[in-house]
């Protein structure tokens, strides 16, 4: 400690305490409760991927310091990923960056992007990342809240709308959404595009969960819509699309001269990382369509299982169109804090859940709404359940 009065932990961090996904990791780790909180699968991703990992650790590729933007194999394989998925073309030697994770990818798009006193519009519930990163920037941030209609948590148009001023430098946007499930609609991404491409406004738009849609939900990059190839910098990860979210390494893809300011910033946070890792990836993303298939069929029968298992709790559930998160409603059981329940809900039931208030700047319209990982093998979603059933 020093001897003045000052705070050591400067003003635009403050508010950030510990982020709730280590709280409630550790509150697992502390009870033995399972933990459905921080999103992380509990199996890893696919063998021929990890033995990838393992050969170019051991061929000496990624050992020592990868080249700032990337291995160039990761960076061809980004690119032929965005093409084969999307359409959209990619130079990976100037339109492709990668990352230490998505994380990284968020907080050098906003540190380059904004000037102090930028206003950035992003849905509330927000990734806790995005205000930390904000507030690094020095820019403000301006919440439009997402709300419950008809099962699902929907952005109102004319709120966005009313969102932007003559501040507004940049949209940060993420679909498929965490923590609600919710994936915008191709009228929702067209309304978001116009008005981009209206105010002239950047996007940085957050696609990690990408592959994670179900039903006849479809996730298409904002990108692709007309005007936002040129002002979108989109981020993807291998973490949640492979499931090894201890890899860290996310990308971005953007118009040269967005990928070289994203960069500058990006150089001096980590430079580079997970080299032998961004081999490995090369080769995941290349995997045929069929893995992606399976893997999304595994987790919308994970999503099922624990969606009916919440219901008979008595939760009210928010069925998500993607992601690996489910939020729920608390009131039906008679509750109404979210950090209350969550606090005491490895006590009362053996599991552990994240409170959604701490996405919300308006922490009341969050209070009564608790998010749940199904991200986990089949033996611990019905384990899980099974313990939540005495609440009801
Ligand atoms: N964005 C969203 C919406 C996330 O949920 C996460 C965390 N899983 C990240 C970014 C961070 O991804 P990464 O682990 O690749 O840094
Ligand atoms: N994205 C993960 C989640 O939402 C957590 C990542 C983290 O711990 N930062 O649960």
């Amino acid at each position: 400690m020093t001897s003045s009065s000052r705070p050591l932990l400067n003003r635009r961090l403050a508010e950030f305490g510990t982020t709730i996904f280590a709280e409630m990791s550790a509150l697992a780790v502390r009870t033995g409760a399972i933990n459905l909180g921080q999103g992380f699968p509990d199996t890893d991703g696919p063998e021929e991927v990890r033995e990838a990992a393992v050969r170019a650790l051991r061929d000496g590729r990624g050992n020592q310091y990868p080249p700032g933007p990337g291995v160039p194999e990761l960076r061809t394989a980004i690119a032929a990923h965005q093409q084969r998925l999307y359409g959209l073309a990619h130079d990976p030697d100037t339109e492709v960056l990668v990352t230490a994770g998505a994380t990284e990818a968020i907080a050098a798009a906003l540190l380059a992007l904004l000037e102090p006193g930028d206003e950035v519009i992003a849905f509330e519930p927000y990734y806790d990342s995005y205000a930390a990163c904000i507030a690094m920037a020095g820019g403000t941030r301006v919440p439009v809240t997402l709300r419950p209609q008809d099962g699902a948590f929907r952005l109102d148009l004319g709120e966005l709308r009313a969102a932007v001023t003559d501040r507004t430098r940049l949209l940060l946007i993420n679909t498929p959404h965490n923590p609600t499930g919710t994936v915008l609609t191709r009228e929702e991404l067209t309304a978001i595009a116009e008005l981009a491409v209206e105010r002239d406004l950047l996007v940085v738009t957050d696609e990690v969960y990408e592959h994670l849609v179900f039903d006849d939900a479809e996730h298409v990059p904002l990108a692709t819509f007309p005007g936002m190839r040129e002002r979108t910098v989109t981020i993807g990860s291998a973490g949640k699309t492979f499931s090894f979210t201890g890899w860290k390494v996310g990308w971005v893809t953007a118009a040269p001269e967005l990928v070289t300011a994203v960069r500058s910033a990006k150089q001096f946070l980590t430079y580079v990382a997970s080299g032998p890792f961004q081999y490995a990836v090369a080769e995941a993303l290349a995997l045929p369509d069929s893995y992606f298939a399976a893997f999304r069929a595994d987790m919308l029968a994970k999503r099922d299982l624990l969606a009916a298992g919440l219901a008979d709790a008595g939760f009210e559930v928010f069925r998500p169109a993607g992601t690996y998160f489910i939020t729920t409603d608390i009131r039906p059981l008679g509750e109404s804090d979210g950090f209350a329940f969550c606090r005491a809900l490895p006590e009362r039931a053996g599991v552990v859940a994240i409170p959604n208030a701490v996405f919300y700047d308006h922490r009341e319209a969050g209070a009564p709404f608790v998010r749940f990982a199904f991200c986990k093998r089949t033996g611990v979603l019905e384990e899980a359940v099974s313990r939540l059933k005495s609440l009801a």
